[in-house]
């Protein structure tokens, strides 16, 4: 089914933390939901500037070319520190902005277990700042929202999921838009006990 919507909303919203995150995550779903012509786009809470590898800079250009390639329609990175995502409320009122602003009808948040504290925060602070843009009393200067449906993208856990998405027909533009931050997975010094080697990441 088609959904029909205003010129500024889009039908999916992928949340995560970190530039290159939703690469991993669910970046061939927002590709199959594209090729089925629905609106997509993808918040990033950080900027990536606490990263073992590149800069915050280097990380703002592979995101625009990785979105690019992933054929998002939007994306956008809010200002919480890299390494510090906290449920707080400014943060839920920074994401609720947002949601008000491009009005999904589905998010996409990252399962609400993991390793790293950035992504299991922002499954929680996702979950609640979809609640506070939903609640009329609170003023952020645009109409209310709230989505439909979240759904969460389970790579971080090992938890079995409900669905699956088929996007066999999109994995080479999905591994193409992974591969967009050669500062993260070109074979370089800095990380390399830490990082998959770059022949071994497909
Ligand atoms: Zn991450």
């Amino acid at each position: 089914m088609l959904i029909v919507a205003d010129s500024n909303s889009i039908d999916i919203l992928a949340i995560a933390a970190h530039r290159d995150d939703v690469e991993q995550t669910c970046g061939g779903t927002l590709l199959r939901m594209n090729s089925l012509g629905l609106r997509t786009g993808i918040l990033d809470l950080t900027r990536g500037e606490a990263g073992t590898r590149g800069s915050a800079d280097e990380r703002a250009a592979e995101a625009a070319e990785a979105g690019r390639i992933l054929r998002v329609d939007v994306r956008e990175a809010l200002d919480i520190p890299d390494g510090r995502v906290e449920n707080t409320y400014d943060n839920r009122i920074k994401i609720a902005q947002v949601l008000r602003r491009l009005r999904p009808r589905v998010v996409i948040l990252p399962y609400w277990t993991g390793r790293h504290p950035d992504h299991y925060t922002a499954s929680t602070l996702g979950y609640e700042a979809c609640f506070v843009a939903g609640l009329a009393k609170v003023e952020t200067g645009t109409a209310p929202h709230r989505p439909f449906k979240i759904v969460y993208a389970s790579l971080y856990a090992d938890v079995r999921p409900s669905f699956v998405v088929d996007i066999s027909e999109h994995i080479e533009r999905r591994f193409s838009a992974l591969m967009a931050y050669r500062s993260q997975y070109a074979n370089q010094g800095a990380g390399g006990g830490l990082f998959v080697p770059e022949e071994e990441i497909r």
